[in-house]
């Protein structure tokens, strides 16, 4: 036998999950006809939702004792219940995916297929086409992912989902990396093996609305950048050296000047310009190196990722 969990973190999603519930078990047991062996888990993580997210889930597992799942106390974010689930996962694949339909499970056999067959450790999808996004947020997004693939080693591919199946060699590796500012797109990149990329046109939300809000987003890059790359600390660097450099040629500037012409220098606007100017890129410097000692700060507390109010094990 073996047991494949399909991890879905849900934040609010009453609306989705029977769309959800209805199409998963369909495409399970239309694999079960290709694999005879393959057995479900279907692992929510309720990320401590306001709405009847909990109720419905839990009514499911009354039906069908596939369904298990792991509730927050309160709301973690989608990366802490992405580890949740990989870290309850008892299958020997796992797959993660999005509740509202935009990874469309239709997929799953094709990514199946990749972990046991074709002896990929991963295989991934993206989506080729950003249709029905906003125009400034897919905007923002190409350029974040421009941006990062030159900062940092790991490999981010841009419009990668987190529709993603592993080897529990892979889950383990995932695991293992118990960070607290989680980027699962960089924690993917860094750990490597070998990935099959799967393309797919977007697909729209089958139901309810999309969590992140545009400055969520933004947050979530600059947790991206600084989580997989140093190159904002030496930008501090060379900052610092350049305007030394400047400052140096300025005063044998002056100093020639006074000896040669002898004229006291004059100019109180350009000065003060120049004292803000500096002043401004030193704020600037000490902000980067604030947001990396931030992030070691809340690294060294070592918190748990997530706290669990309730999990389907619970007697
Ligand atoms: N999600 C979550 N916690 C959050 C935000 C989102 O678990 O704080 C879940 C959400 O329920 C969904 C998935 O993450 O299953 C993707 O969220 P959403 O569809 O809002 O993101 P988008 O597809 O717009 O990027
Ligand atoms: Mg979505």
């Amino acid at each position: 036998m073996s047991l494949l969990s399909v991890i879905v973190p849900c934040f609010n999603e009453q609306e989705s999950i029977p769309f959800f519930y209805q199409a998963i078990t369909e495409t399970a047991s239309g694999m079960q006809k290709t694999w005879e062996d393959l057995e479900f888990e279907f692992l929510f993580i309720d990320d401590g939702s306001k709405d009847n997210t909990l109720a419905i889930v839990e009514s499911l597992r009354e039906k069908d004792t596939r369904v298990r799942f792991v509730s927050f106390s309160r709301n973690f974010g989608k990366e802490a219940a992405l580890y949740a689930g990989l870290s309850n996962a008892k299958g020997d694949h796992a797959v993660t995916m999005d509740v509202d339909m935009q990874d469309p499970p239709a997929l799953l056999p094709e990514l199946y297929k990749a972990v046991t067959e074709e002896g990929y450790d991963s295989a991934a999808t993206r989506r080729v086409t950003r249709k029905g996004e906003p125009v400034i947020r897919s905007f923002f997004a190409r350029r974040f992912y421009r941006l990062i693939n030159r900062m940092s080693s790991a490999d981010i591919v841009d419009g990668a989902r987190d529709y993603r199946i592993m080897t529990r060699r892979m889950v383990d590796a995932i695991v293992s990396m118990k960070e607290y500012n989680r980027f699962t797109k960089g924690i993917y990149g860094w750990i490597g093996f070998n990935t099959k990329w799967i393309e797919f046109e977007n697909v729209e939300r089958v139901a309810g609305e999309t969590k992140w809000s545009f400055w969520k987003l933004f947050g979530y890059a600059l947790e991206g950048i600084i989580g997989f790359s140093t190159i904002p600390l030496s930008i501090a660097t060379w900052f610092g050296i350049l305007m030394s450099l400047v400052a140096f040629l300025g005063i044998l500037f002056i100093i020639v000047k006074k000896l040669i012409i002898g004229d006291p220098t004059s100019g109180w606007s350009s000065m003060v310009c120049i004292m803000l100017l500096v002043a401004g890129i030193q704020l600037f410097c000490l902000g980067i190196i604030g947001q990396y000692l931030a992030k070691t700060y809340l690294e060294t507390k070592q918190r748990p990722i997530y706290i669990a109010r309730k999990t389907s094990e619970d007697q």
